[in-house]
């Protein structure tokens, strides 16, 4: 079931979109189950999950943090994780560096911009995202890589409102990589599109797509 789910999904998407398998609340025979089909590339959202998972799970795995990240749990996932997606402050930006920096490496992320028209989803707006990378604290960080944008449509039947804020967030990973990442060839990824919506983000130009249910059945 899952191996087939995953063998539909990338028959729809071009090789170039990274897929990223979200398995948070899933068991760990679920995500074995996608690893033996091909599957390396995992997102979670719990910290204490997450860090369990890794410990129980095969070390090849590529773990995605996806979720709004306390500052306080950041020390757990430093030593092993290799993208965290929701990025949306200074201050946590600083405390990635900091537990990066421990761990003797450097600690990929990408920036949350806030695209949705709904109040609770988290992100920032692209005048905050300018503020931190012309901010001085920036500057320091020389132990985490900004390597692109994420960013969360609106949950609705208006296929059109979702095309367009995948459209901004694509608009908007355009314009930082002219202004501030031009030859920075790491800052290289737009992360937009989910079981709903992913046929849509990757036309407007996601690279990488984070599906959990479309995979691993209803939460
Ligand atoms: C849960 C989650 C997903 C996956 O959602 P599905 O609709 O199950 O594909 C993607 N991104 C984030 C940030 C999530 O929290």
């Amino acid at each position: 079931m899952i191996k087939e789910n995953l063998k539909n999904i990338k028959a729809v998407m071009p090789s170039s979109v990274s897929l990223v398998a979200v398995s948070k609340t899933k068991p760990n025979d679920a995500i074995l189950e996608a690893y033996n089909a091909g599957q390396r590339i995992f997102g979670e959202n719990k910290v204490q999950e997450l860090t369990q998972k890794q410990l129980d799970l095969p070390e090849d795995i590529e773990w995605h943090f996806i979720g709004h990240l306390q500052s306080k749990k950041v020390k757990s996932i430093a030593p092993f994780v290799s993208l965290i997606h929701a990025v949306d402050s200074i201050k946590l930006l600083t405390e990635i560096n900091k537990q990066a920096l421990k761990n003797n490496r450097t600690i990929n992320c990408l920036l949350q911009f806030h695209i949705a028209t709904e109040q609770s989803k988290f992100g920032l707006t692209f005048e905050e995202v300018r503020e931190i990378l012309e901010s001085d604290a920036f500057v320091e960080l020389q132990n985490i890589s900004i390597t692109g944008v994420m960013g969360m449509a609106t949950f609705t039947e208006n296929e059109n409102q979702v095309r367009e804020e995948f459209q901004a967030l694509e608009n908007y990973f355009n314009v930082l990589k002219s202004h501030y990442f031009k030859f920075n060839d790491n800052f290289e990824h737009i992360s937009m599109g989910m079981s709903g919506d992913f046929q849509i983000a990757i036309e407007e130009g996601s690279t990488m797509v984070r599906i959990g249910s479309s995979i691993f059945g209803s939460r």
